[in-house]
């Protein structure tokens, strides 16, 4: 894939760029002519097994973006790079398409005319029953019941991103909401800008997403994925290597105490999701 030979090559994309990358290029092309093959609701509604494809994809770039492990859930891949599921996306994509035709007269015309074949049909055939319903019909009255006001002063655009972010947010909190307060990580706590990434490595960006998730290449995690010869206890002797353990209490760490008295707090999350904080360990 594009994508994974320009991250991995010796220069290495940044976080940024192989995002860009991602959303101008390969997402267009995946979700090419959605409008029309799409539909988010109803009867009609799209196939799980074509969704579940497109996931993998997004899933596989999302990694690649992130420099995430492959056990790192697809909620927090997504939150991290600030990308939506895609199925969130492609709703987006049919309701935007719904609203630039909506009131284009070619619509109208097309309606009246197809009215009248109706009608014709209906005089040969009868009392024959004609599908009043089409898939067309259905996406026009899902946009209409998703409350997008035209006559607003927020121009509808602005509206329809409002709305899915919306959407996100939702799953994304019901996710979450099923992991105990206690197991989350970072990422779970406080979602980040995804302006932290600007001025990044590639390497800086993935410690990152990988401190702030809790996958990564500490004992604890290795030993919770079952990897072969390995215990989750620190090499001071704690039973757990975590990535809190390491930053915060670790006897080993013997530059903890300078990094943490810099920045004059130990509040972990804080430290995980603000941009000054985040670099200070990391460099
Ligand atoms: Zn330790």
């Amino acid at each position: 894939m594009a994508l994974h030979r320009i991250t991995t090559s010796t220069w290495g994309a940044t976080f940024k760029r192989a995002k860009l990358v991602y959303t101008a290029v390969v997402r267009p092309a995946i979700t090419y002519a959605a409008p029309i093959w799409f539909s988010p609701a109803g009867a009609e509604a799209t196939k799980n097994n074509l969704i579940d494809k497109l996931n993998k994809i997004q899933n596989r770039c999302l990694r690649t973006i992130a420099g995430a492990y492959k056990a790192t859930p697809t909620p927090l891949l997504e939150s991290e790079t600030d990308i939506p599921p895609i199925r969130t996306h492609l709703a987006m994509l049919q309701a935007q398409h719904q609203a630039r035709t909506k009131n284009l007269p070619t619509r109208a015309l097309v309606k009246k005319a197809c009215k009248r074949i109706q009608m014709q049909l209906q005089g040969q055939r009868g009392r024959q029953r004609i599908r009043k319903t089409t898939p067309g019909n259905r996406k026009e009255a899902w946009f209409d019941s998703l409350g997008i006001d035209s006559t607003s002063r927020q121009p509808v655009r602005i509206q329809i991103r409002k709305w899915a972010q919306e959407q996100w947010t939702k799953e994304w909190e019901e996710h979450r909401d099923k992991i105990p307060p206690d197991k989350r990580p970072t990422a779970y706590t406080n979602r980040m800008h995804p302006s932290i990434h600007d001025g990044l490595t590639k390497a800086e960006s993935s410690l990152a997403i990988q401190l702030r998730t809790e996958r990564t290449g500490l004992k604890a995690f290795l030993y919770d994925r079952k990897v072969p010869n390995v215990t989750a206890t620190c090499t001071c002797g704690h039973p757990r290597q975590t990535v809190k353990h390491v930053m915060l209490y670790c006897l080993d760490r013997s530059d903890r105490t300078t990094f943490l008295g810099r920045l004059g707090l130990i509040d972990f999350y804080y430290i995980l999701s603000n941009k000054d904080t985040l670099l200070k360990p990391l460099r």
